[in-house]
């Protein structure tokens, strides 16, 4: 599968890491929107949250629960952060590999859209 975020997990393309396990990569997003901007995926492939079925209850919540760790790691913990994820063309989402943007380093807008 031609997938960049597939890549990054297999380690094929290489990236700025934050953390890894065996389920799940994070690491910087290579266009930030913000001071601290970290993406956070899931190995196993899928396309977005619309593709999600009870299945990958396991993994997403290991993921869910993990953002905390990551968010220490990049030093936004404490001072607070964003957690985003695109779906779909209004979305906004350009990568069709599920991942969820963890954004934070200055005070954001408290509008969403
Ligand atoms: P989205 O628009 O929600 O699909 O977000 C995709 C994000 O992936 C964008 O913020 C891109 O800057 C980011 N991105 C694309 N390619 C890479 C890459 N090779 N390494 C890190 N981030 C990437
Ligand atoms: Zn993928």
């Amino acid at each position: 599968m031609n997938c960049i975020f597939c890549k990054i997990a297999g380690g094929e393309i290489p990236s700025n890491k934050i953390y890894e396990d065996d389920k799940i990569i994070a690491f910087y997003d290579i266009n930030p929107v913000a001071p601290k901007h970290g993406l956070v995926i899931p190995k196993l492939h899928r396309a977005s949250l619309n593709d999600l079925s009870e299945q990958d209850a396991d993994i997403i919540s290991h993921l869910m629960i993990k953002i905390e760790h990551i968010a220490y790691l990049m030093g936004i913990k404490e001072s607070g952060y964003r957690v985003i994820s695109n779906c779909g063309d209004d979305g906004g989402q350009e990568v069709p590999h599920i991942h969820f943007h963890i954004i934070g380093g200055k005070k954001l807008s408290a509008k969403i859209v």
